[in-house]
């Protein structure tokens, strides 16, 4: 299993400013004095190995998509953030025609579904594209957003096959070589989450989702839904003290929580998904030091705690690795 991500940004889609763009380059530079640096090779491992990520590369701005590679001829998408216009561009430069798309969608919010009316598979005939979510009204919403005055041309104007399947939570989906569950989850008018099994790997899409206290119960059904997955794409854009501040109930989660509740889920990579808007390359740099930090201080403290403690918490092997996804990041499961 292949995961692509295509669209990384929580709420709206960001650009780099041309001050960001300079900062970057002022920055290498600085970094490169007195380096010997003539060749091209040497120029791209300097950048490749030495430079941090926020330098030498950068987290993008594209809101959720990600496309799955299954080994199906199908492709599995989730979201139609503004991320799946550049993936509907590669697809085309790729050549598919006659193509099915499976599109998840988690939620109606705009940054989920603000791309697909820029998604040019759609507009070819030979293809079919099956639109999947738990909203009942989620063919009138998603033809809503192309109506007149939002969009020039309504959704008929895809020559392609469109169709639309609502699942409830709970359903298992057998497509693209793989079994696709979905859960309900607790967001401003409700999100879906979904996992891929697929050949003995897993995933989990997860965006758009508060884990407010009643994550920390027993029963909690968000951890069976996780459970020993390879991947756990979670929804983070906040510090746990903006979670519990003034940013409750606004529909997502902490860092901190994605660690607690993979550790839980016996989960093998955490990818911490839909950064704030608000965060330059630098913070999500920094957010994703400290989310890695919180994880290895927890490993020492758990070790510290005595066995058979009445409520001590389960050790912590797992996750095995935090990662903060990024427009572009390919993950080979
Ligand atoms: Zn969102
Ligand atoms: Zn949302």
């Amino acid at each position: 299993m292949k995961v692509h991500f295509k669209g990384t940004r929580g709420s709206i889609p960001t650009a780099y400013s041309s001050t960001e763009i300079n900062n970057k380059i002022v920055g290498a530079l600085l970094a490169a004095r007195g380096k010997d640096l003539r060749s091209e090779g040497q120029i791209k491992e300097f950048v490749d190995k030495k430079l941090p990520f926020h330098i030498g590369y950068g987290w993008g701005g594209n809101t959720p998509c990600v496309h799955v590679e299954t080994g199906s001829e199908d492709f599995l998408i989730f979201d139609g953030g503004s991320g799946i216009r550049s993936l509907g561009q590669e697809i085309v430069k790729g050549g598919a025609k006659n193509s099915t798309f499976h599109i998840f969608i988690s939620h109606l919010h705009y940054d989920h579904i603000q791309g697909i009316p820029f998604f040019t598979p759609a507009y070819d005939p030979s293809n079919k594209i099956v639109f999947h979510g738990g909203h009942k009204d989620l063919e009138k919403n998603l033809k809503g957003q192309m109506k007149t005055p939002f969009f020039p041309i309504d959704m008929d104007t895809f020559n392609a096959d469109v169709s639309f399947e609502i699942h409830k939570p709970g359903e298992t989906i057998d497509l693209c070589n793989s079994l696709i569950t979905i859960i309900e989850q607790d967001h401003p008018g409700t999100s879906y989450g979904y996992r891929v099994d697929s050949k003995g790997k897993s995933m989990v899409y997860s965006t758009d989702a508060e884990h407010n206290n009643a994550a920390h119960s027993k029963e909690y059904p968000f951890i069976n839904f996780i459970k020993g997955s390879d991947l756990l794409i979670f929804d983070a854009p906040y510090t746990h003290s903006q979670s519990i501040g003034n940013r409750e109930h606004w529909g997502h989660s902490s860092n901190i929580m994605g660690v607690e509740l993979a550790a839980r889920g016996e989960v093998g990579t955490l990818a911490i998904f839909h950064h704030d808007p608000g965060s330059s390359d630098q913070d999500l740099e920094e957010f994703q030091a400290h989310t890695k930090k919180f994880l290895q201080t927890s490993r020492t403290a758990i070790k510290q705690t005595q066995p058979g403690i009445p409520g001590a918490p389960s050790s912590r092997k797992f996750p095995t690795e935090i990662i903060s996804a990024y427009d572009g990041l390919t993950i080979d499961l």
